[in-house]
């Protein structure tokens, strides 16, 4: 093997650099050149692509985003855009493929596999949801993030003193998987935390939070995973059941940004390596993941076909710290 190509694409997570250097990094000391793919499918499929130097990568670590730009791609999915793909690789001499993203990203890789290009995938998206991995690139970012926004809100709900309590509805991302919502609920301290994996009851939510007025509380903050209900509907509700203006905030896109977590970051640069490693073992379809701290391989098709849930000792612990 002499050359791979990366590419990032779909949702961008921070940490996806951190991975793309260590990909460079690992092919290098194997005498192998990587080439960057630009704007993910849609760059393969243009032969938008260049070599990666280990001096490039060495200043992107700190980065958030991804240098490779990511995007979406309808032409990729048909044949005629899966041909061009193998069409450039062929090219452009890439003998591998590693495609950072999440499980759609990894369905491509999938279907251009057929082509016959070994493909390993790496999971990158903040909802922390593909199985087969304890963590996706950008979840513990996307967690920072958002518990440094609960607290900021604490510090202007503790500080204003006003007649009746105040109820802060705060909207996280998050469909199917409630990894962002429970974990910074945890962390920062909510008063209640909505996720897509359980059922909730906005009544017993509301005297849960009544009862802490009662007890002196002068506000609450609830946090809750876009995939459970929108925090529209939700302030609708519990406004009629308090008779209260609660205040919703959706945190949106900014969950996305800053700089990646050293976290992110070493996570990155671990399944980065495995997944150089195991191109040149002759593997492809495998999706890379961390568990128990290191970095493993399995099935890509876990990643495509299952959803990492919260665990029960989350929604335990939560249960405990709501309280
Ligand atoms: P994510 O990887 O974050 O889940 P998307 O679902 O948007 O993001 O997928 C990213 C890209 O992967 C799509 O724009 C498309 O080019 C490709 N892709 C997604 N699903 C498929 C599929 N079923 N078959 C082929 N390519 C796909």
């Amino acid at each position: 093997m002499r050359r791979i190509g990366v590419l990032t694409s779909g949702g961008d997570a921070p940490g996806m650099n951190a991975c793309i250097r260590a990909v460079v990094k690992a092919a290098k000391v194997n005498n192998i050149e990587t080439i960057g793919i630009y704007e993910g499918y849609k760059g393969l499929m243009e032969g938008n692509m260049k070599v990666l130097t280990t001096n490039y990568v060495d200043d992107i670590v700190e980065l958030s985003g991804t240098v490779l730009k990511s995007a979406r791609s309808k032409l990729f999915k048909t044949e005629e855009g899966l041909k061009l793909a193998k069409e450039q690789a062929d090219k452009n001499g890439i003998e591998g493929l590693i495609v950072i993203g999440g499980d759609g990203s990894f369905r491509g890789a999938c279907d251009v596999e057929k082509y016959g290009l070994p493909v390993i995938g790496i999971p990158g998206t903040i909802d922390n949801d593909i199985a087969g991995t304890e963590f996706s690139i950008g979840a513990d970012t996307a967690v920072n993030i958002v518990t440094d926004t609960i607290s900021k809100i604490h510090d202007t709900a503790r500080s204003l003193i006003v007649d009746t309590p105040r109820v802060f509805l705060v909207e996280v991302m998050g469909r199917g998987c409630g990894y962002i919502a429970a974990t910074s609920a945890i962390a920062g301290g909510a008063d209640y935390c909505i996720v897509p994996e359980m059922p909730y009851d906005v009544n017993e939510m509301c005297a849960h939070l009544q009862r802490k007025f009662e007890n002196g509380k002068v506000y609450s903050v609830v946090i809750v995973a876009e995939g459970a209900i929108s925090v529209y509907e939700l302030k609708k509700e519990v406004d009629s059941i308090l008779n209260i203006d609660a205040r919703a905030s959706v945190l949106g896109h900014l969950q996305r940004g800053g700089a990646p977590t050293a976290f992110d970051r070493f996570i990155a640069s671990q399944m980065g390596v495995k997944a150089v490693e195991l191109l040149l073992e002759g593997k492809t379809n495998r999706m890379v993941g961390i568990v128990a701290g290191k970095a493993v391989d399995c099935d890509i098709n876990q990643g495509i076909n299952d959803k990492n849930k919260i665990s029960e000792e989350v929604v335990k612990l939560n249960n405990i710290l709501i309280s």
